[in-house]
């Protein structure tokens, strides 16, 4: 077991003399074996959330911990397209960060945004960041409690009202779960127009969720 551990060490500790790990949020170089990716000085000014909570969106509270821009966006992108799976518990990190005087979120079901069975990716990037999250409070993670139920076009490439339009009923809820009168948190990678979040939450409450609170690790215009 100890073997294990000790590989397990020195293989991190090569891949991180070959591929130097990156602050998330300023990329610099960080030698030391860094658990949250995330330099000292960066710790001590983390970025500014941005919150949306009003009676146009079906969900009752969103979070985004740090704006999609800069080295943040960089990052993401990496992390989405380049395999640079550590950065989840960078962005678990800054979710953590971003969401420390709501400790309501502990006590929901967890869950995340899936991923379309059509993109060109090895991985569920959402639920890699969620998994992080849930191993931090101790919480309830469902991976395949949301299910996506026909395939959708990447949306970045569409504008907001054909976005709107393709989403929709385009996310299910996994009938083996009763979420009857329970409070549910869905992670995402991105909050921009707010409408996956939306599509989420309506399927949610339409099968009984009572609260539904989604937490993105960034969040753009
Ligand atoms: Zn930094």
């Amino acid at each position: 077991m100890m073997l294990k551990y000790s590989f397990k060490y020195i293989s991190d500790f090569m891949a991180d003399l070959v591929f130097p790990k990156q602050c998330v949020l300023c990329q610099k170089s960080l030698m030391n074996y860094s658990d949250t990716a995330v330099c000292l000085s960066c710790l001590k000014r983390p970025p500014e959330p941005k919150v949306v909570r009003d009676d146009r969106h079906a969900f009752d509270e969103a979070v985004g911990a740090a704006e999609y821009v800069g080295f943040v966006k960089d990052a993401m992108l990496k992390f989405k397209f380049k395999s640079v799976r550590y950065y989840a518990k960078a962005f678990a990190f800054l979710i953590d960060r971003a969401s420390a005087d709501r400790p309501y979120l502990k006590d929901a079901l967890m869950c995340s945004v899936p991923l379309s069975k059509s993109r060109d990716r090895e991985y569920n990037q959402t639920a890699l960041i969620a998994r992080e999250l849930a191993a931090m409070w101790g919480s309830d993670f469902k991976e395949d409690l949301l299910r996506k139920c026909h395939e959708v076009s990447p949306l970045s490439k569409m504008k907001l009202p054909e976005r709107k339009l393709h989403i929709k009923n385009a996310i299910d809820v996994n009938p083996v779960y009763d979420i009857y009168g329970k409070d549910i948190l869905v992670i995402d990678d991105i909050y921009t127009s707010g409408s996956t979040a939306d599509e989420c939450a309506k399927t949610l409450k339409m099968h009984g969720a009572s609260r539904v609170y989604i937490l993105c690790a960034c969040y753009g215009l």
